[in-house]
């Protein structure tokens, strides 16, 4: 046998048990995000992928799914991957050489539909707002006068700079007289605040699991209408992509056969993640989110912190914070790291932290953890900062509304 080659030393790695005492910081940044003991314990699972209990597991995601993204359609999957997968499946399969896309960007992931669109040779329009700002339907309206679109896509909750697309279901309706598919990135909103897709005639609409959802990164969902998929079985081929073609992907998820190997813990771990949804009801959960978003807003506020978005699109499930001049946030971050290990978010380019209120992140314990770290932090790093008063808040609000929801 040949000696290993000497110019490839063999590494001496801790394991991953001697890195956790500096890893297990509080995710309250903008995803991934804690989740429940249900889906940590089903995430660390390994079954057979093609087995009769991941039949029944599949069985009930769609089932789940049909409850979370309020939908009676037949065609929903769930993909090994990120959400962008879910998003690049949607314009891989929507989209083809002499298919027109209009894609409504106010941030970085709004925009991201477009820069897929162009890779599968779409002629693609954008109709851009400045980041910070929201979309609304009188200019998606204007713009789609004596245009001609098949497909416009939207996000619900812009994540890059925490602004909601309040008018959604006005968009919709503007993209469906107008005979445009509509397809909507619900990825850091699902289950954290209203969507409705079939009352809003949205025809497809994904999510990832590491946020709204609290479950492990690594699986998206996606959900299409009829009218979507009568599109799509148009395409006229060949695919731009093998793993992300629905009509492979309906082998696993319709007709229970083998198409690539499912990320089954992941599957089994998004089982949990909906059940668990379904058992809370989306109205509590829209309850709790709501509320422990305003709560933590409240605090900010009082602590002397500007919140980037106007109160009237202010996005709850990711919350923005502007930096206040002169202040490093890279370095109050890493503060609020070491001391308190809690973990925020930066930005793409605005000058601004985030805080994620999504799943787990929206319960009490979390919010005063946070919130005083935050401020804690942004003080030593010179900002004019009354933690205590942003803390009074915090309790405050609770106190007054939602002793026991959180
Ligand atoms: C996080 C996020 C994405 C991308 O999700 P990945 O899992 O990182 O691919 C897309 N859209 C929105 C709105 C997001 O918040």
């Amino acid at each position: 046998m040949r000696a290993p080659d000497a110019s490839y030393p063999r590494p001496q790695i801790p394991s991953v048990n001697q890195l956790l005492p500096a890893e297990p910081l509080l995710l309250m940044g903008a995803g991934p995000v804690p989740v429940p003991t249900e889906v940590a314990r089903a995430g660390g699972l390994v079954i057979n992928h093609l087995g009769d209990t991941t039949d029944m597991v599949v069985r009930h995601i769609k089932e789940l799914c049909g409850y979370a993204f309020q939908t009676a359609d037949r065609h929903i999957f769930g993909i090994g991957g990120p959400a962008s997968a879910a998003m690049e499946m949607a314009m891989g399969n929507l989209l083809w050489p002499g298919r027109r896309v209009l894609v409504l960007q106010n941030g970085w992931f709004s925009g991201r539909f477009a820069e897929m669109a162009m890779g599968v040779g779409a002629e693609v329009d954008v109709l851009a707002v400045p980041e910070g700002e929201t979309v609304c339907a009188g200019r998606v309206a204007e713009h789609l006068q004596g245009r001609d679109y098949d497909v416009v896509t939207m996000v619900q909750g812009e994540t890059s700079s925490g602004v909601c697309t309040v008018e959604l279901p006005q968009i919709v309706r503007l993209c469906k007289e107008h005979g445009a598919l509509a397809v909507v990135d619900a990825v850091c909103t699902l289950s954290t605040m209203p969507l409705q897709k079939d009352e809003w005639g949205i025809d497809v609409v994904f999510t990832g699991s590491q946020k709204g959802l609290s479950s492990l990164p690594g699986v998206a969902l996606i959900s299409f209408s009829d009218d979507a998929w009568t599109q799509l079985e148009r395409h006229p081929g060949p695919k731009p992509h093998w793993c992300l073609d629905v009509l492979r992907a309906r082998n696993f998820w319709e007709n229970h056969h083998y198409h690539y190997t499912a990320p089954v813990s992941g599957l089994l771990a998004v089982h949990e993640a909906l059940r668990l949804i379904c058992e809370e009801t989306l109205e509590r959960r829209f309850t709790r989110h709501r509320h422990s978003s305003l709560a933590l807003q409240a605090g900010i506020e009082q602590m002397g912190l500007k919140l980037t978005a106007p109160e009237a699109i202010r996005l709850n499930s990711v919350v923005a914070i502007e930096v206040p001049a002169g202040i490093d946030d890279g370095r109050a971050r890493g503060y609020m790291s070491s001391r308190f290990k809690v973990e925020i978010s930066g930005a793409f380019g605005l000058n601004i932290v985030r805080i994620g209120q999504m799943g787990e992140q929206c319960r009490a314990p979390n919010l005063f953890r946070v919130l005083h770290a935050l401020g804690v932090a942004f003080a030593k790093e010179g900002a004019k900062i009354d933690a205590s008063a942003g803390m009074a808040a915090l309790e405050g609000y609770l106190s007054r509304n939602v002793d026991d929801l959180l």
